[in-house]
């Protein structure tokens, strides 16, 4: 806990997580869910959406200038999405070490990326990369009475 390790605080935080379309395409949000769930972080909010274009376009505005910027909008929107409010200590940093790299080529054993994702592209999940930015992107898509923890 907090006060058992002197000079390491472990904070109880939020991220913000996605299933992309080709989670819920393969029916693997359960699947997805599990491995979350099992890495110690909660669900505590949850809804299955459609993302519009304008959507799937200021979610990644940072990447707009980016090659890839029109591919992804398009893969984005190619069917429902699950947006997820998580809990847990240091739940920005846990889920990214949970995802595995952006390539899942590149993902670490027993990450999301290395069990279920199928390219650079496809890679089944989004996480917040900054506690910052996980308040901004949970503000896109939740209100404060659809989580509870
Ligand atoms: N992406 C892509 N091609 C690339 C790099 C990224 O299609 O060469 C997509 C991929 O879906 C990735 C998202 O853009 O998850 C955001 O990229 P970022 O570098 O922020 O990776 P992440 O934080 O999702 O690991």
């Amino acid at each position: 806990s907090s006060q058992t390790q002197p000079g390491r605080i472990m904070a109880t935080e939020r991220t913000f997580s996605i299933l992309k379309p080709d989670a819920t395409k393969r029916n693997l949000t359960g699947a997805v869910n599990a491995v979350i769930e099992e890495a110690g972080l909660r669900i505590v909010g949850q809804r299955r959406i459609q993302m519009s274009r304008a959507q799937a376009e200021t979610f990644y505005e940072v990447h707009k200038e980016r090659p890839f910027f029109g591919e992804l909008v398009a893969f984005m929107t190619s069917g429902p999405v699950v947006v997820q409010v998580l809990e847990g200590e240091n739940a920005v940093a846990r889920y990214r070490e949970v995802m595995g790299a952006t390539n899942p080529a590149q993902a670490a054993e027993g990450t999301i990326r290395k069990k279920f994702a199928q390219s650079v592209g496809e890679n089944t999940v989004h996480g917040s990369d900054s506690a910052e930015n996980a308040r901004i992107e949970i503000a896109q898509f939740f209100q404060d009475g659809d989580i509870a923890g």
